[in-house]
């Protein structure tokens, strides 16, 4: 062995690593207005917001891309009163968005937020068509009286549209997101007030920022079924609609903290998502006139009745085999449909026979069914079930089916705050510099959230914390 290399390389090490610990010494911490931790539609609107205030921002993401749940989104953002309603002649107002909201909640609703995010509805909707977003289409979903969810020109997916638009503006804004970064803690002072965030980077490597506020946008927990069970045990073999990344961060994030959690037992199934992929049949798809069969070839309910009224009609069906039936003039009234096509989810059948045999339902019946069914459309009342949106007839095939079941959609549970995105603790007090906002929050909407408002309570209350903070 040659000790005086050994002895060199020694010195070298040694050197080495006293710089690094003197650099590490002289290096200020880094200090920034606020960390905003999740770069889905709430977290990307509250860095615009706070931006625009002149705040220094630091978003950060955990996965190597952004949108979140948001991403998946396809039916729509709910607007009260936009321009877009008037140009298709729609006559809503505020009593009756919220007497949807209220029906679609079972009464469990918080009435402050609620009355908040229905008059920002309609702000909402302009800011995020200022950041470039197509929202020029309106339609209805389940559980609404009138039609008022916004999407892009043709029925496109919203989700896309919107992660598209907000993340094209973090860049124009030169706004400091950090893909693959992941908050693990939110660090309090003595005083109980925010003073930074511990974060670990793809290499695993964990640093600290310092900042007096944070707002927790990770949104929900749908996305891991161990913790959905945990919260409500008859979800147990559910599939989910959601990310990956919807694994309830903020849970383990506020541990520490004192914070209230609400109605984390509350978790939305979706009745229309397809037994292949776990893919969510979006209720437009309802909304512009498509119906449910069972395995018998017959309707069993309003299929705009509220999801979770839906679902349950659903799973009493024969072994749970329910298909979603739409035509021609449906496909094309709603771009998102051709996705379902694209990745051959859908049986097709050039007229019913086709479907039915293709389905293995009774042919007589179907065609019955679907009879019955235009009659209503054309005279303008269900007389099986009262179903109030009668768009189109399926008169003219082609026809299109989707075998469908209830999964695991939506978390109304989540962090308490107050009207300015403030996270409330134990004690009913806001801590200092905590903000929260989007699917991460709770007691919004009450038992069953209302179609196209996570959407907007995420743009709506990601904002409010952008503005609000000090
Ligand atoms: C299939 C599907 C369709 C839907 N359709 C609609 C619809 O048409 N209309 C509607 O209103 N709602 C819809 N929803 C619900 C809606 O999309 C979501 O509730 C909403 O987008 C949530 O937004 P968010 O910003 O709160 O969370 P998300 O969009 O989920 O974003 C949270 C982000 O935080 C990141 N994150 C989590 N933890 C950490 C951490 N520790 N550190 C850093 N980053 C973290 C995540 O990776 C994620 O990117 C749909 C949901 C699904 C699943």
């Amino acid at each position: 062995m040659n000790v005086k290399k050994v002895f060199t390389g020694f010195v070298i090490l040694m050197a080495v690593i006293l710089v690094a610990s003197f650099s590490l010494l002289i290096s200020p911490p880094e200090t920034v207005d606020v960390v905003i931790i999740g770069a889905g539609a709430s977290g990307m609107a509250a860095a615009i917001e706070a931006n625009g205030f002149g705040h220094k921002v630091v978003i950060l993401e955990k996965m190597p891309y952004v949108g979140g749940n948001t991403l998946r989104a396809t039916a729509g953002i709910n607007g009260l009163n936009t321009p877009q309603q008037s140009a298709f002649n729609i006559e809503d107002d505020e009593t009756l968005f919220k007497q949807d909201i209220f029906e679609s909640g079972h009464d469990s609703n918080n009435e402050v937020m609620i009355d908040l995010m229905v008059k920002e509805s309609a702000q909402a909707i302009s800011w995020l068509t200022l950041q470039g977003v197509d929202l020029q289409d309106v339609g209805i979903l389940a559980g609404h009286s009138v039609a008022r969810t916004h999407r892009p020109s043709g029925g496109k997916p919203v989700g896309r549209a919107v992660v598209e638009a907000l993340y094209a503006k973090l860049i124009e804004l030169d706004i400091d997101l950090r893909t693959e970064h992941k908050a693990i803690e939110i660090v309090l002072d003595t005083a109980g007030a925010v003073s930074g965030v511990k974060i670990e980077d793809k290499s695993g490597k964990v640093y600290h920022i310092n900042t007096r506020n944070v707002i927790i946008a990770t949104g929900g927990f749908g996305g891991s079924p161990e913790t959905f069970v945990y919260y409500n045990q008859k979800l147990k073999g559910y599939a989910t609609t959601n990310s990956p990344s919807a694994t309830g961060d903020f849970i383990t994030l506020v541990e520490q903290l004192n914070v209230q959690l609400v109605d984390m037992g509350y978790i939305q199934t979706h009745p229309t998502v397809s037994t292949d992929y776990g893919m969510l049949i979006t209720e437009a798809l309802r909304g512009n006139g498509g119906i449910l069969v069972n395995n018998s070839g017959m309707r069993f309910a309003d299929e705009m009745k509220n999801r979770d009224v839906l679902s349950a009609d659903l799973l009493a069906q024969d072994n749970k085999e329910v298909y979603l039936i739409f035509n021609e003039e449906i496909r094309r009234s709603l771009a998102a449909s051709d996705d379902y096509i694209d990745m051959n989810i859908v049986i097709e059948g050039d007229d019913l026979s086709t479907l039915a045999t293709r389905l293995r339902i009774d042919q007589l019946q179907l065609e019955a069914t679907i009879m019955a069914y235009n009659s209503y459309v054309e005279n303008g009342f269900d007389e099986a079930f009262n179903r109030k949106s009668l768009k189109y007839t399926l008169e003219q095939g082609p026809y299109y089916a989707v075998a469908v079941v209830p999964a695991v959609h939506y978390c109304m549970g989540g962090i308490l705050i107050d009207s300015h995105a403030r996270v409330i603790d134990d004690t009913g007090n806001p801590i200092t510099g905590l903000y929260a906002s989007g699917e991460a929050t709770g007691g919004i909407h009450g038992l069953n959230r209302l179609g196209g408002n996570s959407l907007l309570d995420a743009i709506v209350f990601g904002r409010i914390a952008g503005r609000n903070i000090k």
